[in-house]
């Protein structure tokens, strides 16, 4: 199996494919609407035919994607987003200059750093990158955090790949407390951890790996006050 695709929502789909040269799972993500599909970081371009599968299997295809939005602009997460060819693409103006696609010029720069955009709302939480985005889809209530907080190279959760993931949520404070955010790190983190707490989410996608369902709240607290006690000590 080289990739999962499942629902995270009724109309919400994640597509998880593993990536055998970084040991890790790297995750896309679907909006269906009736006006379009909107997708959500996009997978490396030697990934793309499990991209256009994945559309297929639901009715789709490339050509039906109406908006794609990048949460950074990692390889992983925009190579593969020159398959839609019909899409408006956007990334943070911070991303620019480090863009890792084959062409720069296909994307729009216009995301706001705190603000409404569509149906989202977007943060820029600038930890991971300069430009890393978070977004909070309003009519379905899940959150896209990218890489900002995500499972690169960790096992799935045994309860699958979209689940509580308890063991991950464990596994996360644990490198929080063991000094994984870097010290002039902290205050962004910190402050993309309060932006995530303010959102009533119910589906937490992360940029690699598990896609947290359930209550986050009790999670992200936890971060805070871990990542707090780090900041104080240092
Ligand atoms: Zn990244
Ligand atoms: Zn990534």
């Amino acid at each position: 199996m080289n990739y999962i695709f499942e629902n995270v929502t009724k109309n919400v789909f994640v597509l998880a494919v593993w990536d055998s040269s970084w040991n890790s799972y790297n995750n896309c993500y679907f909006i269906v609407e009736d006006h379009g599909v909107t997708v959500i970081d996009s997978g490396k371009l030697q990934h793309a035919k499990y991209v256009e599968d994945a559309l297929h299997s639901i009715g789709k295809s490339v050509d039906d994607v109406a908006l794609f939005i990048a949460t950074h602009g990692h390889e992983d997460h925009v190579q593969a987003a020159t398959l839609f060819s019909n899409a408006k693409k956007f990334i943070h103006l911070n991303e620019k200059e480090m863009i890792e696609y084959p062409d720069p010029e296909q994307f729009h720069y216009e995301l706001p750093d705190q603000g409404i955009f569509r149906d989202f709302d977007c943060q820029l939480v600038g930890y991971h990158t300069p430009g890393s985005v978070i977004f909070y889809h309003r009519p379905t209530q899940v959150l896209f955090t990218g890489d900002f907080l995500c499972f690169f190279g960790d096992p799935l959760s045994a309860g699958g790949l979209v689940s509580e993931g308890k063991e991950l949520r464990e596994a996360w404070l644990d490198y929080l407390k063991d000094g994984g955010v870097a010290k002039e790190h902290l205050p962004a983190f910190l402050e993309g951890l309060k932006t995530i707490q303010s959102f009533e989410s119910i589906a937490m996608c992360t940029g690699h790996g598990g896609v947290l369902v359930g209550d986050s709240k009790e999670f992200v607290s936890e971060l805070l006050m871990v990542g707090t006690e780090k900041w104080i000590q240092q």
